[in-house]
């Protein structure tokens, strides 16, 4: 037995080895992925200038005019931001020095600044606040609730939250590590990574497209060439182009189609696995955070009623997230059981929690107590369908039990981003 016991500690000191091996690597390799996403739309979108605007009649031009003007603009300004705007992080670092950008996100006199250019926020930041003014003191307003406590960073993990082993902390509302782009996803960059890989599609189309008679030329040798891009770099870019494009097509379809669900990708494991366990329970799995299709997206992207108008989603800004990233609004159990046991979405849920969330505050997702916290996620069940809704055991959790819980009196944990 002690053998066994002996055996089986070594190879899982030996996994680990190998993780941390590929965590190292991944964020080694990082700035050479940012290098290489640099030189290709840099390069592609030069290219296309040179071999296929420069060819184009000046109808065509005049009616590609806003595409040529918009496409370049954000690719290159939502990658700028996706690479520079922290992911949003629950504590300072442990140690050593903070990266700070805080000129990027407090100033709103900064040229990424929607309010510099006129987009104004119709509401204020969702929290889970329920006392009055949300954000001024710059401290949480949860100050003095109790938090998660990370196993690995030991700092505060609120909901939502996941450790990330390459950047090696917390990371509010983490969806992914992303080499692309050498950081995490998470709340504040959330935005600029969908918006990169939309604008990015839009260009590859584009490309696609309206190069299409310079591609075929390629292939014949007595065709005019006035360009100082070689045919090869020209025919090299253009089928670049449609594997790439193709590629973030889907990745993004795939992603709005998450975020249209109220989940991260780490959520989308853990909703798929917890739905699963419900099933065979008979019961209902309900995602917390699910708050109907078109209110999901509209908080991803904070447009809409209670947030920027959604034309700031045309230009490279900095727009703030609708949640400052320590509690997010919940949908209730629904009061009746469903009449499509498939279609668990809840649109009607929407305009209550838009009230809701310009009356007095959400005061959603707060209880931290332990008495409804049950082993397989809190059954939240209204004795009506048998719904159980996803809770902080079963969502935040990314290596069974957290490490405890911890107070949060103390003011260094403050989300600094919220205004
Ligand atoms: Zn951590
Ligand atoms: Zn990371």
């Amino acid at each position: 037995m002690p053998l066994i016991h002996g055996l089986s500690g070594t190879v899982i000191r030996c996994f680990k080895k190998v993780e941390n091996a590929a965590d190292w690597m991944t964020g080694a390799a990082g700035p050479v992925f940012v290098f290489m996403c640099w030189s290709l739309i840099l390069s592609g979108g030069f290219i296309y200038f040179d071999v296929v605007v420069r060819s184009l009649s000046p109808l065509s031009f005049f009616l590609l005019l806003p595409l040529l003007i918009l496409v370049p603009i954000n690719l290159y300004g939502q990658y700028y931001l996706v690479t520079h705007v922290p992911p949003g992080y629950p504590a300072p670092k442990a140690s050593g020095n903070d990266k700070s950008i805080s000129w990027l996100l407090s100033n709103p006199k900064s040229i990424w600044a929607g309010e510099r250019w006129g987009f104004r926020r119709r509401g204020r930041t969702l929290t889970g606040a329920s006392t009055g003014e949300s954000g001024s003191s710059g401290i949480w307003e949860g100050a003095g609730r109790r938090v998660r406590r990370c196993r690995k960073c030991d700092g505060p993990k609120p909901e939502r939250t996941h450790h990330c082993s390459v950047c090696k902390r917390c990371v509010l509302q983490m969806d992914h590590h992303c080499p692309w782009i050498n950081a995490c996803v998470g709340i504040h960059n959330q935005r600029h990574f969908v918006l990169f890989m939309a604008w990015l599609s839009l260009a590859c189309t584009t490309v696609a497209a309206t190069g299409y008679h310079q591609f075929l030329s390629t292939f014949d040798y007595h065709a005019e060439w006035p360009s100082i891009t070689p045919k090869l770099g020209f025919t090299l870019i253009y089928v670049l182009c449609l594997a790439i494009g193709f590629a973030v097509s889907v990745l993004m379809t795939w992603h709005l189609y998450m975020v249209s669900y109220g989940e991260t990708s780490i959520e989308s494991h853990d909703n798929a696995y917890l739905a699963s366990k419900a099933k065979k329970e008979g019961l209902i799995y309900l995602n917390p955070y699910d708050l109907g299709r078109r209110r999901n997206l509209q908080l991803f992207f904070n447009i809409g009623p209670s947030g920027y108008p959604p034309s700031s989603l045309l230009l490279p800004l900095i727009i703030p997230p609708a949640s400052n990233g320590w509690s997010f609004p919940r949908r209730p159990i629904p009061s009746h059981p469903p009449t499509k046991p498939v279609n668990l979405h809840a649109p009607e849920l929407a305009e209550g929690l838009i009230a809701r969330a310009n009356g007095l505050g959400l005061g959603l997702g707060l209880d931290h107590g332990d008495d409804h916290v049950s082993p397989t996620g809190g059954h939240a069940e209204d004795g009506m369908g048998g719904y159980v809704m996803g809770d902080e055991e079963g969502l935040t959790d990314d290596e069974e039990g957290g490490g405890g819980w911890m107070d949060l009196g103390d003011p260094q944990y403050r989300a600094d981003d919220d205004r």
